[in-house]
């Protein structure tokens, strides 16, 4: 296993962080903060003991707007209004529950669970967009699906929670358009990790604390100028938030930006695939996507008899591995089993893989 390894964007960026305590495969939950975007939420909290934190708040203009411009360059969406929200659902629920339209929307069978509840509470019907046997948008059925019965809107996830499958989601963008139908894109697992740029969507909203490494706790929703009224614009902007944290968030995507969008994407497309190639050697589990899939996220289903709750705590517990439990709540109309997902970032080494290799064996056996 040889990984053609950017050596100096996987260096920096573990040089960048505090030193991990084991191993790392979790950054589609949260990825490990840097020192700096840590230290950017203690130096505002300070700040604000300071001079008080209304005004500690207008001394941070500067490094927010420089925040939202970076949502701006990494969606592609030039002239989008951004807010910042609590997270990815949070920005959902704002969006549903500001939806003045027809009550009806399609996504995806692997859809998020937590935003299916977002979309039942807020009297949406749900209905499925056709896909292929990995649950991928089927481009030969969706012009048909969407003139037959078209919803008022597509919500469209292009990288779920719960496998690594990226969605084709330029595709899914044209079709709305032909169709005349409004598209929302959830990118909590594509910001940062795959190109978001130019989709072509009415609004795309993420999360800070996943592939961003931003603090937990925040999220960021890009609309459309004159998406939502100006009553609505004033109440969100005025809700109150945790601007030490939104300093925070402007500080990692600034390191991402300067890290390089297309660099640490085609690493994490290596990552990816570096990963899978170790893991198909774990005996008896499965990995759930091609092995060159362009995207950083593995899912392994266990072998019979093994429960991947219990091999997920185990591994904190007995090997200091931190990877993610994946119940079927997670995509309730698309899982059949429970799996684990393997989530490592830039700085993934052979090492690490094996180790996570050897332990999977010994928590299985
Ligand atoms: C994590 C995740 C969300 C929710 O993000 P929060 O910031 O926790 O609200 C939404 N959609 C997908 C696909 C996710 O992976």
């Amino acid at each position: 296993m040889t990984p053609a390894a950017d050596r100096t964007l996987a260096e920096n960026w573990r040089a960048a962080r505090p030193p991990v305590a084991g191993v790392h495969f979790d950054s589609a939950a949260c990825s490990r903060q840097s020192f700096a975007v840590i230290d950017a939420a203690a130096q505002h909290a300070r700040h604000e003991a300071e001079v008080g934190g209304y005004v500690a708040a207008e001394a941070a203009a500067p490094a927010l707007d420089a925040g939202h411009a970076a949502v701006r360059a990494l969606t592609g969406m030039r002239d989008a209004d951004v807010v910042l929200t609590t997270g990815a659902n949070h920005a959902l629920d704002i969006l549903l529950g500001e939806w003045t339209g027809e009550r009806t929307l399609a996504c995806l069978p692997g859809e998020f669970g937590p935003s299916l509840m977002s979309m039942q509470r807020h009297g949406f019907e749900i209905r499925e967009l056709p896909v292929d046997g990995f649950g991928r948008l089927d481009l030969d059925a969706v012009g048909a699906f969407l003139s037959s019965n078209p919803p008022a809107l597509v919500h469209f996830t292009v990288l779920a929670s719960h496998t690594g499958i990226v969605q084709p989601a330029r595709e899914m963008a044209s079709a709305c358009r032909a169709h005349d139908i409004t598209l929302i894109v959830d990118a909590a697992q594509g910001f940062a990790h795959l190109d978001c740029t130019g989709i072509g969507a009415d609004v795309l909203y993420t999360t800070s604390r996943k592939w961003t490494a931003g603090p937990r706790g925040v999220g960021m929703l890009a609309t459309r100028p004159g998406w939502f009224s100006q009553a609505t614009m004033e109440r969100l902007s005025h809700a109150e938030k945790n601007i030490g944290l939104h300093v925070a968030l402007s500080v990692a995507l600034g390191e991402h930006v300067a890290a390089g969008p297309q660099e640490i994407q085609a690493r994490l497309r290596e990552v990816g695939a570096v990963t899978r190639g170790a893991l198909g050697q774990a005996t008896g589990w499965r990995v759930v996507e091609p092995d060159d899939e362009p995207s950083a996220i593995t899912t392994l289903q266990p072998p019979d008899g093994v429960d991947p709750m219990e091999v997920r705590a185990r591994l904190i517990a007995e090997h200091s591995i931190v990877t993610t439990f994946l119940g079927l709540e997670r995509a309730p109309r698309e899982m059949t089993r429970p799996a684990l997902r393997v989530s490592p970032h830039v700085d993934v080494t052979d090492a690490d893989l094996e180790t996570l290799v050897e332990a999977l064996a010994a928590v299985t056996r």
